[in-house]
């Protein structure tokens, strides 16, 4: 500020010492340079300084430059008026440099002003989640703003979320509450900013900015991006909600229809062979081929229902995941003892190079590993060897059962996964319900893993899960 009035007056005078010492030229170019110099500084520095510059040279005009020279009085009337002449342009023109000036200065503040909108509006309009918008906005408008201090309060729930270093209080809240309900447009107040949030007319909220410098217009298009975006993230929120639920219901009904028609066949053949039992007089053998029917069914029956409610509760996550760290050996182990019938039929080799560690629920996993062995089992001849191999994917460990039996269709491979579905090209006449894969898959996809199928028709298929693995073992 100093400097500048000391440039300015060092400017007079270093024009009034040049043309008196050095150029001697005539008065009206003196004029002119000491015009030029006003308006420089009135577009430069504004009107304050071009007019008492203005003054200060018209003194110095007379002293130095109108005749008598040296005095300040002034001999010509045709002077005086020269004189006067010279003040009004000087004042006249400063002030329309000045004009300019504030009118550039507005338009760049005012596009300035667009692009932190624009800016806004596409942070804003990023986020599709209303916990994480409402989280990060704050912090997104302080920063396109500049400012100091930012909080987004919302009636609804009387909550607050803020990005700077002020902590709401309780007892603020009523106070924004109020404020928000009355507030009908942005209002700057000792330094504070604050913006309505309304959806349409109906209140909402409001934002409260500190240490920015805005324009009302401005302040209040923040007030309706602000709002727009959390009626867009509410409102993209509600359709996955619906499409959610619309889902769930889709498979409920699905899974129903499959369960009593499922439950239709053990329970004909149930209740066949009862009537059968009940109705006629039967040889000791008839009655044990018809009470095996029954004892088999029912424990089909019994396996089917037990297998739908666990794939329910995996469907609604109802079964917590109690993550351990175990080893890949004890688990397999485990499932082979599970079922036994496999190994007397069947020769298991396991192929391991380490030992490795996995992160799983160990209860879960055992029942998909016995799952896989159980189906190499089924579906493939005695006598012919399952493998099971574990290796180490990066972070992951992958637990294949490969087996040499009668391999599954391309067009059925992935199918096999989905509740309910049994192969239809199979004609071994495995006992089984189609849940076995589906539920595998549940429990592998809980976890954060992967199963798939890589298979062959009579040569064989190999099962794969990838599951989450722990580091190496220590020793
Ligand atoms: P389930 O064995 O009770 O029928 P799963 O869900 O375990 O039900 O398997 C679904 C279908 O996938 C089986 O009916 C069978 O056709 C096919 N499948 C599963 N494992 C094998 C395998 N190792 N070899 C050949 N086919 C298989």
């Amino acid at each position: 500020m100093i400097t500048k009035w000391a440039l300015a007056f060092g400017g007079l005078a270093g024009i009034v010492l040049v043309y008196r010492n050095w150029l001697h030229v005539n008065m009206a170019t003196v004029a002119l340079t000491l015009l030029l110099f006003i308006l420089v500084l009135a577009a430069r520095w504004g009107l304050r300084y071009a007019v008492v510059i203005s003054i200060a040279s018209t003194a110095c005009y007379n002293f130095y430059f109108l005749p008598p020279v040296g005095t300040f009085t002034i001999s010509d009337t045709e002077n005086w008026l020269a004189l006067l002449a010279f003040l009004t342009t000087a004042i006249i023109a400063s002030r329309l440099s000045q004009a300019a000036r504030n009118e550039a200065n507005e338009a760049s503040a005012r596009q300035r002003e667009l692009e932190m909108l624009f800016r806004l509006s596409r942070d804003l309009l990023q986020t599709e989640s209303v916990a994480s918008l409402l989280r990060s906005l704050p912090s997104a408008v302080v920063d396109v703003t500049a400012g100091r201090y930012g909080m987004l309060y919302l009636m609804e729930g009387q909550r607050a979320y803020e990005a700077g270093t002020h902590v709401v209080s309780k007892v603020e809240l009523p106070h924004f509450h109020q404020l928000a309900s009355t507030l009908s447009t942005a209002s700057l107040e000792a330094e504070e900013l604050l913006i309505p949030i309304r959806s349409g007319v109906r209140p909402k909220g409001l934002f409260l900015l500190r240490g920015v410098n805005l324009s009302v217009e401005t302040a209040n298009a923040i007030g309706g991006l602000i709002s727009i975006a959390i009626d867009r993230a509410q409102a993209l929120e509600n359709v996955a909600r619906g499409e959610a639920a619309k889902e769930s219901e889709r498979l409920r009904t699905l899974m129903i229809d499959s369960i009593t028609h499922e439950l239709r066949t053990p329970l004909t053949s149930i209740k066949g062979a009862a009537t059968t039992l009940l109705a006629s007089e039967l040889g000791a053998e008839d009655r044990h081929e018809l009470l095996s029917i029954i004892d088999e069914e029912s424990d089909r029956l019994n396996r089917l229902v037990s297998e739908a409610v666990e794939m329910a509760q995996l469907d609604a996550q109802q079964v917590q995941i109690q993550f351990e760290i175990v080893a890949a050996s004890k688990l397999i182990t485990a499932a082979r003892e599970n079922c036994s019938w496999v190994e007397e039929k069947h020769s298991i080799v396991m192929e391991m190079q380490e030992e490795l560690r996995l992160n799983v629920d160990p209860s879960l996993i055992e029942k998909v590993i016995t799952n896989l062995l159980e189906n190499a089992g089924k579906y493939s001849r005695e006598g012919t060897q399952i493998k099971v191999t574990a290796e180490k994917q990066g972070e992951y460990v992958a637990i294949s059962v490969a087996d040499r039996g009668i391999g599954i269709d391309p067009a059925e491979q992935g199918l096999i996964f989905e509740r309910f579905y049994r192969g239809r090209f199979n004609a071994t006449g495995a006992p089984g319900t189609g849940m076995g894969l589906a539920i595998s898959r549940a429990i592998v996809e809980a976890h954060g893993g992967r199963i798939s199928v890589v298979s062959q028709p009579g040569q064989g298929s190999v099962f794969t899960v990838i599951l989450p693995g722990a580091g190496p073992l220590e020793s």
